[in-house]
């Protein structure tokens, strides 16, 4: 890191200025590192993780749920049959209900028909007593001869037997409709029985499918509770997405050239923001002397890309003694930037750059104790300070990086 060219105008109290910066700049802002962005990354994917096992949770209860769903409709399927049979039951009762109405009636007419017939046969009997054709005793004693009698005979049984005849028939006939009636009664007392046999089935599957509802309730309100907490994880997922995205534009923009503007229209020539050494006298870390620094020595991986500040010619590209392998360029207006210890050289003398083109790679060649960027700005012969081009930015120093 030392390098020795001593600075004949130089214009910085250039520790000073660095501690000034530092102290004011370091807390507020830091750079972006690619292990800050790693941790954010793992515990996102932690929250993924905890989102995906929530998930399974979720799914688990829900096909529990939909299996149950399954179960209580084919039993709201056999409550709609067993429903539809008690009404076409109902439906027969009913009809067999009128049918013994209707025999009912049939026997109280029979009955009525009956009860006609035995009086008439009975006021028949009266009026032949009264006419003397069934008086026994006036029948003999009338009867002129035993065939008057006989006759006489004859004929009140003829008639009595025919009302006779006539009685039987109704009292048959009310008999037919009472075995009718009894037949019907009977039937119908089956029925009833059936009905109340679909009644209980009835009940029954009505106390699964309301008690299935209850599981089904309680599954969904466990679902539910689980899927507040997936919006919690996924709200807190979000944050960390963003805040991963901040990170990463962050740390994207710090690492491509023109991730820090500097004034003159610089751009900070590299993807690191950690100082190790500042411009100044210092005592040198190999030599152990106090030694002026004629620039900032930056942090840099070894390999990573090193970015012309500004655009212009270069006027080295080669080995330069402790500077190690060295790129200059000269910007034409008056302002040349160096960069040192390089690895590898991207760039050749007199060749034109562009702002952000790669001149070299980081290394650690010259005189340097590891890897690191020797930055300086110069104006005409003197040493400037380029962080003092550079008090926008914000940096860590960090002799160790
Ligand atoms: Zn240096």
């Amino acid at each position: 890191m030392r390098c020795l060219k001593r600075g004949k105008n130089f214009i910085f109290p250039v520790l000073l200025a660095a501690v000034i910066l530092f102290s004011s700049v370091s807390d507020a802002f830091a750079a972006v590192t690619q292990a800050q962005i790693d941790e954010v990354k793992r515990k996102r994917d932690q929250v993924s993780e905890e989102k995906m096992a929530q998930q399974q949770v979720i799914d688990e209860l829900s096909a529990q749920r939909d299996d149950i769903i399954d179960q209580k409709m084919a039993l709201e399927q056999k409550v709609a049959i067993t429903r539809e049979q008690i009404n076409l039951n109902n439906q027969e009762i009913d009809l067999y209900e009128d049918m013994i109405a209707e025999k009912a009636e049939e026997v109280d007419e029979a009955r009525a028909r009956e009860e006609e017939q035995l009086r008439r046969y009975r006021m028949r009997i009266r009026a032949m007593e009264e006419n003397g054709q069934l008086d026994l005793f006036v029948l003999l004693s009338e009867s002129e001869s035993i065939s008057d009698l006989l006759s006489a005979l004859d004929d009140a049984g003829d008639i009595m037997q025919s009302d006779r005849a006539l009685e039987d028939q109704y009292i048959a006939a009310r008999r037919a409709h009472e075995e009718k009636q009894a037949e019907y009664e009977e039937y119908k007392a089956g029925l009833v029985a059936i009905q109340e046999m679909l009644s209980d089935e009835r009940d029954q599957l009505e106390i699964e499918i309301s008690s299935s509802q209850q599981v089904i309730d309680q599954l969904q309100a466990q679902i539910s509770e689980n899927e507040d907490l997936i919006a919690e994880i996924n709200a807190r997922w979000s944050e960390l997405d963003s805040e991963l995205t901040e990170l990463q534009d962050q740390y994207d923009a710090e690492h491509t050239p023109g991730g820090l503007w500097g004034a003159e229209g610089f751009i900070w020539p590299c993807g690191t923001y950690y100082i190790t050494s500042f411009a100044g006298t210092r005592i040198h870390p190999v030599t152990g002397q106090s030694k002026y620094h004629s620039g900032i020595d930056i942090g840099v991986p070894q390999g990573d890309p090193i970015w012309a500040a500004a655009a212009g010619t270069v006027t080295m590209a080669g080995w330069n003694g402790n500077y190690g392998n060295c790129v200059m360029v000269t910007h034409g207006n008056g302002y040349t930037t160096v960069y040192g210890h390089l690895s590898g050289i991207a760039v050749s003398s007199g060749q034109y750059v562009n702002m952000g083109q790669t001149v070299g790679y980081c290394g650690s060649t010259g005189l340097t104790t590891g890897p690191h960027l020797h930055f300086e700005i110069r104006e005409g012969g003197a040493f400037l300070n380029p962080l003092a081009f550079f008090s926008g930015g914000s940096f860590d120093y960090a002799p160790d990086a």
